[in-house]
């Protein structure tokens, strides 16, 4: 399945070039053009999905593997100390390609990124409630 109006789409069929790192049946790694650290990579199925509630939960195992090869092979042309794995769904989370894709970004002792500050639950009552209410919904 194929979106022609998809941009990962059409890199993944070859139209729209890219910095190849690794594909296989399933899956395709480039680099993303816009790096936090340079050997930032996407990691995409090759069929369309737009995010994690579409993307079927066989395609994990492939997905999976290529994250983990593709990360160590990152981690070792980088001479990263760690990375992240990240993956954005809907535009308030910050997604910005409509195609499913994971961030593989390697990190740096002391590389000034922070992710976001955490907060609390006002009490033990009310996470119980919160954890209660998102199961209700599986
Ligand atoms: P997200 O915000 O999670 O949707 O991430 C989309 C990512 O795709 C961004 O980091 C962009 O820099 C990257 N990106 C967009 N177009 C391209 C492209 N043609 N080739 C490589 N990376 C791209
Ligand atoms: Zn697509």
């Amino acid at each position: 399945m194929t979106d022609a109006n998809c941009i990962f789409c059409r890199i993944a069929t070859g139209d729209i070039p890219c910095a190849k790192i690794y594909e296989d049946d399933n899956v395709l790694a480039f680099l993303d053009l816009a790096p936090v650290h340079p050997g930032h990579t996407l990691v995409i199925p090759k069929d369309h999905y737009k995010d994690m509630l579409e993307v079927p939960a066989e395609l994990g195992t492939a997905v999976f593997a290529a994250l983990q090869k593709v990360a160590g092979a990152v981690m070792k042309a980088t001479s990263a100390q760690g990375f992240n794995v990240m993956q954005n769904n809907g535009l308030a989370a910050g997604q910005t390609m409509f195609h499913i894709h994971w961030h593989i970004i390697p990190r740096f002792d002391d590389d000034g990124l922070e992710m976001w500050a955490q907060g609390k639950y006002p009490d033990a009552a009310a996470m119980q409630e919160m954890a209660a209410s998102v199961a209700s919904y599986l």
